[in-house]
């Protein structure tokens, strides 16, 4: 009668999304101050001033077609041409405006993305813990995802699980540094045995292995942390970007995908993206947004809050004696839990206000994740509950 998998994607909300929710008819039942929402990876710094010295400029103009009419498929040319010179000044990696395709954020960058690579069988191998809508936008391309393990020591990925993953089926490998959940940024050392691993492969199956880099968090790094650009280490990158957290403009839906200079047959795989992105219904991004971009395409996002939110839950929770990884980028902690299941661990937490996010559905069950994207106040309010819950586990 109609699509059985698309039903059961759009009847059960991610877990995500479920806490969300209950957060909201939870503050209405005990007030909001007894709440603690940890659940979602909504920025709450302000965009940067020239977002809106841009959107004020851009709504000036006499003739509003230019914000509001279609642009080319792929995006305006202007707008690919600031965000391939800024690149390019940025991380000297040569790309050329016509290898980029303009989104609505992240999520369509990695949609296009694979629809643009998928054959019949071909497997995307994703290193724990991963972005749970992977596994959707894999599926739903026709792909099948395979799971490589992560480094409990330090989350940078298990090589020995990710040589496993790898075979003469695999596409692309799809990496997300700094990460969602854990915070993690990979190393120099992690990026270079990555691409010696991928080119090494890649070699011995006759084809090229792609890289696929989600790098919504690049710009949220904290204490000098470098990012590498993983185009300049491994020809086969593509980058799937967003601006969804770097100028806080998540609702805005904006983003882009940029293919390096040397992919192979990289003129038919930016074709490939473009009828992907056809195929999709996912052509001419957000106009305004597009230009938005352009204009506050070398702005940084005021990272200060989220430094300052991260030192105090990674500090706290620490001394209380928890787990934790401490996180160099993007605005998530990943706490292990302290019991086996996470689940039951959350459901705990959640008695006493406190919404964290079960791991299993990032690949990493045993843990629960904290976004600190949230007031500064709230964080400060909520380490009494945090004390309790320890306490309770360490009086059974
Ligand atoms: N990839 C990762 C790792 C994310 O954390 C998110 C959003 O939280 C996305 C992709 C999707 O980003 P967007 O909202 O720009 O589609």
């Amino acid at each position: 009668m109609f699509n059985q998998e698309m039903y059961k994607l759009g009847s059960h909300r991610s877990v995500i999304r479920e806490l969300f929710e209950f957060g909201k008819k939870r503050m209405a039942e005990v007030g909001a101050d007894k709440v603690y929402d940890f659940s979602l990876g909504n920025p709450n710094v302000p965009a940067p001033e020239c977002v809106r010295a841009a959107i004020k400029e851009l709504a000036d103009l006499p003739d509003s077609t230019i914000i509001h009419g279609y642009t080319s498929a792929q995006g305006d040319a202007g707008v690919r041409k600031a965000i391939a010179d800024s690149i390019n000044a940025r991380f000297g990696a040569g790309v050329s405006p016509d290898a980029v395709y303009m989104t609505c954020g992240a999520a369509a960058s990695l949609t296009i993305t694979l629809n643009a690579l998928c054959e019949d069988g071909d497997e995307f191998v994703l290193i724990a813990p991963y972005f749970p809508e992977y596994k959707v936008f894999v599926t739903a391309a026709g792909g099948k995802p395979v799971v490589a393990a992560f480094d409990e020591k330090d989350f940078q990925p298990d090589f020995a699980s990710l040589a496993k993953a790898l075979s003469p089926r695999t596409k692309a490998v799809i990496v997300n540094s700094p990460n969602n959940p854990s915070g993690a940024v990979y190393t120099k050392d992690t990026v270079k045995k990555l691409c010696d691993m991928l080119r090494d492969a890649s070699a011995k199956f006759g084809k090229p292995i792609f890289l696929i880099a989600d790098e919504p968090y690049r710009e949220l790094v904290y204490d000098d942390i470098e990012v590498p650009y993983l185009m300049n280490e491994y020809a086969d990158t593509v980058v799937c970007y967003s601006y969804s957290k770097s100028l806080s403009l998540p609702g805005e839906r904006i983003g882009y995908i940029a293919l390096s200079p040397s992919l192979t047959e990289g003129a038919s795989i930016y074709a490939a993206v473009c009828g992907a992105g056809r195929a999709l219904g996912y052509v001419c991004a957000p106009n305004l947004f597009q230009r938005v971009a352009a204009k506050c395409v070398n702005a940084l996002p005021d990272i200060s809050a989220y430094r300052k939110n991260r030192d105090l839950i990674y500090g706290a929770l620490t001394e209380m004696g928890y787990d934790c990884v401490h996180p160099d980028g993007a605005f998530y902690l990943f706490v292990r839990a302290l019991e086996p299941d996470a689940n039951a661990f959350a459901e705990r937490a959640k008695a006493l206000g406190l919404l964290l996010v079960p791991g299993d559905d990032f690949g990493a069950p045993g843990y629960v994740r904290i976004s600190y994207c949230v007031s500064y106040d709230m964080i400060k309010r909520s380490l009494p509950a945090f004390k309790e819950l320890i306490a309770s586990y360490r009086a059974d």
